[in-house]
This record gives structure tokens, sequence and C-alpha cells, in this order.
């Protein structure tokens, strides 16, 4: 089966990648090894984050570090093991962090969040899933007064770069969520974000839209990536063997486990992270997505129940699971938020694939003619799939793509 492009991984990144490329006129075969959307772009906490024109740094503190290391925070864990191996890059994390670096990056980073709205929004309309919108914004929500007016100094500096919000003091908190229990200094309701209701279904969604428009789904395992002799791309799909003169690898946190063997090895951060679903309670409704900005954690109304999301736990992706994150945030949740029963038996995981420098990598792979990548979107995958996509699919058909794409350039990881 021959086709102009074949894309590996079918998460928000690479469905984005192969609409994108079938825009431009693309024959395009895109294959996973489960159904579309099944893995991280399936268990997140659906925000399409428009707000987060700053990407996740590693908190340079003193005080974060000690107790870091207690591994009894909430938002944060570790596995020893983890750490161990991540050591270079978690120490390159931290200079990265560091307020100037931060910065600059940030301000790259900006670039492609400002079209991480529009890019969804044109592919939900033509994907007819207004359905899964689950509402407009969510509440980043604050006990300590002092933090809260720190948020606010953050809040208008976004505004300032046509990012929108509305600031609640505790009584406005309480008027907006009436079941949320405790004394709140208040918080930030973002207003421009999307809340999805099931972020698997709009993976999949997208991914019914790219079949209706030709393209041809596969199941395969990527691993079996091949050259042929004429410097074509072979892989093996369940349906028969398919061929392409160009690859794109975009297999999230298990992508540079395929680029390293033709020689690229990009440092990636797995941050790992749980969900549980809850029942309603009867008469409590939540009618927003909440982060609970002091823990950590976010409580998301959506199709199977209100989902708690984690923070991050290093650890390796295949790493045994260690669900103690979440029974601590249930714990604290429980205490504020309307939860219900649990409706799984055992909590989901799912790995952000984050770099160093917090920035996605996209375009060719170095020296490896004909493979391109997209991975590494870390915190804010399913927001920036899209936008991603419609960036690599120029480069892949030498267009000029409408954002400067230097910063994200897979080089900065050549050795
Ligand atoms: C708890 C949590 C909450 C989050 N909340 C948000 C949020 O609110 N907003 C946001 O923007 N982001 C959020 N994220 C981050 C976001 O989910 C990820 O950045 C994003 O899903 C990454 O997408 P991806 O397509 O790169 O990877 P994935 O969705 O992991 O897709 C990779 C695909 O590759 C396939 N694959 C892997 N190996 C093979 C192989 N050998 N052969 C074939 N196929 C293979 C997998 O099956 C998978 O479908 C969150 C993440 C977590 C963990």
């Amino acid at each position: 089966m021959k086709r102009d492009v074949i894309v590996l991984g079918a998460g928000m990144v690479g469905v984005g990648c192969a609409l994108h490329l079938q825009a431009r006129g693309l024959s395009v075969a895109l294959l996973d090894r489960r159904a579309p959307g099944l893995e991280t772009s399936y268990g997140n906490a659906g925000i399409i984050q428009r707000e987060a024109i700053a990407p996740y740094a590693l908190p340079r503190g003193l005080g974060f570090l000690l107790s870091g290391m207690s591994n009894r925070r909430v938002d944060v864990r570790y596995h020893a093991s983890g750490v161990a191996r991540l050591l270079g890059s978690l120490w390159s994390y931290y200079r990265h962090s560091a307020p100037g670096a931060y910065q600059r990056i940030s301000r790259e980073y900006e670039t492609l969040i400002a079209h991480s709205l529009e890019t969804h929004e044109r592919l939900m309309h033509d994907a007819h899933v207004e359905h899964l919108v689950a509402g407009r914004g969510y509440l980043m929500l604050y006990r300590s007064e002092r933090e809260l007016h720190e948020f606010f100094k953050i809040a208008d500096e976004r505004a300032r770069m046509g990012v929108h919000h509305v600031k609640l003091n505790g009584a406005e908190v309480a008027q907006a969520e009436p079941a949320l229990i405790g004394d709140f200094a208040g918080a930030v309701r973002w207003t421009d974000p999307i809340a999805i209701s099931s972020p698997g279904d709009l993976v999949q969604a997208y991914a019914r839209l790219f079949a209706q428009r030709h393209g041809t789904l596969h199941l395969g395992d990527a691993m079996t990536l091949r050259r042929t002799d004429a410097g074509h791309w072979q892989v093996d799909a369940a349906d028969g063997v398919l061929e392409a003169p160009q690859v794109v690898v975009a297999l999230g946190p298990w992508t540079t486990e395929l680029t390293s063997r033709y020689g690229y090895t990009a440092p990636v951060i797995p941050k790992r992270g749980y969900h549980m679903h809850y029942t309603r309670l009867p008469g409590k409704p939540l009618h927003s997505t909440v982060i609970d900005a002091e823990y950590g954690f976010v409580v998301a109304p959506m199709k199977d129940g209100l989902r708690l999301t984690t923070g991050a736990e290093l650890a390796m992706p295949d790493a045994p699971r260690t669900p103690t994150q979440i029974d601590a945030a249930e714990k604290i949740a429980r205490a504020v938020f309307p939860l219900g029963e649990r409706v799984e038996d055992e909590p989901w995981m799912g790995t952000r694939p984050c770099m160093p420098d917090m920035k996605p990598v996209f375009g060719a792979v170095p020296s490896v003619p004909g493979m391109w990548c997209a991975f590494g979107h870390g915190h804010q995958g399913f927001t920036l799939g899209p936008i991603t996509g419609e960036l690599l699919a120029a480069m892949v058909t030498g267009a000029q793509p409408r954002v400067d794409v230097r910063p994200f350039s897979p080089e900065r990881f050549a050795r």
C-alpha cells in the first residue's frame, strides 16, 4: 500500500499531523498499535489551554526542592530509579527554568499557544463535535490570599498578551460553584480555554474526519519501520505493508525509542500522571473544570464522571505504577469537591513527554532523509496537536510555516 506519507502514532499530535498533511494534498496513512487517542491523549484533563502561554517550569526555590525530596507532595512525586536515570535532563530543565532563559522560552512557546484555539475550532467545526464541548474556561482556585494576589499579577501580564480572565473573590467562587466546600481566597477564571468532556473522543472524531477525507487508518507496530533499497520507508500493518518516501514519527513518549535506531536520541523527561472518575453527587453539580492551584490536581466534569487528574510523577513510562499520588489527591479533593464513588477499579496512567527546555520538538530528524518527528509537547500536547500538525505539514511540503519553527527544531538535541 503506497502513500506519500506514513504518520506513526495516532495521539492528538499524530492525528493533527495526518489531517494537515492530507489538507496539503498528500495521501496519508496513519498507524498506531491501538485505536486513535487511547494513550496520553485519552486520559488528560481535556483543556484546550489557550491561556498556557508559558510552559511548566521546574520550581527553583529551596522550599520546593526540600519538600519534593520527601516524596510526599501531592503535585510532584518521583521514583528514585527514574530520577537517577534522568539526572542530566533534570539539571538541564532546572537551568532552563532560570528567569532569563524561561522568559525567552515562554516567548517562543506563546507563538504556538496563540494558534491553539483557532486550529482546534476549525477541526471541531469540520468534525461536528460541538457535543464534546463541556464548557468555556476553567477556574484556578486558591486558598491563600498571598498566592491568589501573586497569580492575579500573572493573569494581568497575560491579559496584556491577549489572554482573557475574570478575577473572583471567595464569595464569588462560592456563588459560581456552590458545591465546593471550604474557605477560598478566590480564583482566576480563564475565559478563553475550551473544556472537552472526553479527550479521547475528540481525537477519535478528528481521526474519523481524516478517514472521511480518504486518509487510511491502520493497526500495527511502528517499531517494524525499515528502509527499502530505494530509500523509502516500510512498516508492517495488520492489513498489509505500508510504504512511503516520508515518515512522521509522533509516538509521544515512545518517539525516541524509534528515532534512536536511526541515531537521533532526544532527552525526554517522562512526567507520568493518573486519573480516576467519580460519580456525581445528586444536587451538587460542578459547573466547570477546576485546578486546585495549591495541590496541583484538576477536577473536570466529564462524560464518564468527575475526572480527577494528578500532577507529575517522575518515573520511566514502563516502571511499575505507584498510584499513591492519586490517593493523596483524592483525600484532599474529597474534602472540597462533590466526589461520589470511584467509577473504575484501577486508576488510568499516562505519560507527558516533556523536554528539558519545555518546548515541543518537530521538524526533520537530523541526518535521516525522509524522516520527520513531532513529540515532546509535555503538559499541553492536547492543546498543541493541531497547530503542530499544521506547521509540520508546511515543512514536509516545502511551504513557509506561518510561525517561526526554528525554536522547536529537532536539531537542538542533535549530537
Ligand atoms: C494527567 C494529565 C493531564 C493532562 N492534561 C492536559 C490538558 O488539560 N491539556 C493539554 O493540552 N494537555 C494535557 N496533558 C498532556 C497531553 O495529554 C499530552 O501532551 C498529549 O496527549 C501528547 O500527545 P501525543 O500525541 O504526543 O502522545 P500520545 O497521545 O501518547 O500518542 C502516542 C501514540 O503513539 C502510539 N504508539 C506508541 N508506541 C507505538 C508503537 N510501537 N507502534 C504503534 N503505535 C505506538 C500510542 O498508542 C499512542 O496512540 C495532560 C497529560 C496528563 C498525563
